[in-house]
């Protein structure tokens, strides 16, 4: 069995790596190739989560779960409040064949989801990104937005102002101009990621203007929510998984409220493999709703492990 640490995974997987598997990821789910398992999430006092997203890819004989959750005192111990470990079995015979880090794995691949949706569909001429949220995630999500379009600015909104000016510093780095905004000035966006850990709904139909392509990224749990439902009800509604959408994504609420049916959902692998047609016309709202699969996990844990194993890095163990 592998081991690849924390530490190692920046040198090993590129964003550019996290978005061709994250593709093939959702290409197999829409092929029926790949299903991901029941997610498991549960509740361990103090605001701490914990849970396991696992699966099976039969084209990338991918077999394996990813455990981790939410732990809000780490911050002030100097860690991420989301920690993660990705562990890979062989499909055959059950043995272990990887223990991988997942933090910045799952930056990477939730960034590669929302940068697939916003370069399948959003407008090919989009020119401003909105963010609303500035954490850990927020900076990867840009990161991975500037790479599918030429955006000229990004605005931002985050409920805790003084977060912004890292999120801006991301920016300066991609040499696009940054400006904190009210809620309403979303409203010159074209793109919009949302990614905060939010309980209620902050982007309201007001803030978003027709033909916007909406990244939600954030909602991964019952009881999140950052769009609001008449809004989601709006859009041509997109997602990685419809189950996990309905359940433990953003449109749960839409659910609940009987404004959405789950079958005006569109898995995004759909639209990679040309089953839907994606965006229908300029003016259209897309949203795209991004819970975050097992599926994906595995796929970039495979991409470290290959590159680990090319290289002979990587803490080999005999179990
Ligand atoms: P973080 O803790 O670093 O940042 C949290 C963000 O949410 C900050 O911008 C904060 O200001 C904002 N926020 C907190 N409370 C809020 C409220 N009441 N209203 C509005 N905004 C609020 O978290 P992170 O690592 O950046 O992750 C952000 C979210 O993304 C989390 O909910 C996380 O679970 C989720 N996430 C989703 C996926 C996925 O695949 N979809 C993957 C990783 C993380």
């Amino acid at each position: 069995m592998l081991i690849l640490p924390e530490a190692m995974i920046a040198s090993l997987v590129s964003p550019e790596d996290a978005f061709r598997a994250v593709t093939d990821c959702f290409v197999a789910m829409a092929r029926d190739e790949a299903h991901n398992f029941p997610v498991v999430r549960e509740a361990l006092g103090g605001g701490r989560q914990y849970g396991f997203k696992s699966g099976l890819d039969r084209t990338g004989a991918m077999l394996g779960v990813k455990a981790g959750g939410y732990f809000p005192g780490n911050a002030a111990k100097g860690l991420i409040n989301h920690q993660s470990s990705v562990f890979l079995f062989d499909p055959e015979t059950g043995r272990p064949q990887a223990m991988v880090g997942g933090n910045l794995l799952t930056a990477l691949r939730t960034a590669a989801a929302s940068a697939i949706s916003i370069d399948r569909l959003a407008n090919p001429d989009a020119r401003v990104l909105g963010i609303v949220g500035a954490g850990h995630q927020a900076g990867f999500q840009l990161s991975a937005a500037a790479r599918v379009r030429r955006f000229e600015r990004v605005i931002a909104w985050n409920l805790h102002p003084e977060m912004l000016p890292k999120l801006g510093a991301v920016a300066a780095e991609l040499g696009l101009p940054f400006e904190a905004v009210d809620l309403p000035r979303l409203r010159e966006a074209d793109v919009i990621i949302t990614i905060t850990s939010s309980p209620a709904a902050s982007l309201m139909a007001a803030h978003v203007s027709s033909g916007t392509h909406l990244a939600c990224m954030g909602t991964d749990t019952k009881g999140k929510q950052e769009v609001d439902p008449a809004l989601v009800a709006a859009a041509r509604v997109f997602t990685d998984e419809v189950a996990q959408s309905i359940s433990i994504g953003e449109t749960q609420h839409a659910i609940a409220a009987g404004t959405l049916d789950a079958s005006a959902i569109t898995p995004l692998g759909d639209v990679l493999i040309g089953r839907d047609p994606g965006r229908r016309s300029i003016d259209e709202i897309t949203l795209f709703d991004g819970t975050g699969v097992g599926l994906q996990d595995l796929a970039v844990a495979a991409v470290a492990v290959a590159l680990a194993r090319k290289r002979g890095v990587g803490v080999d163990v005999n179990v």
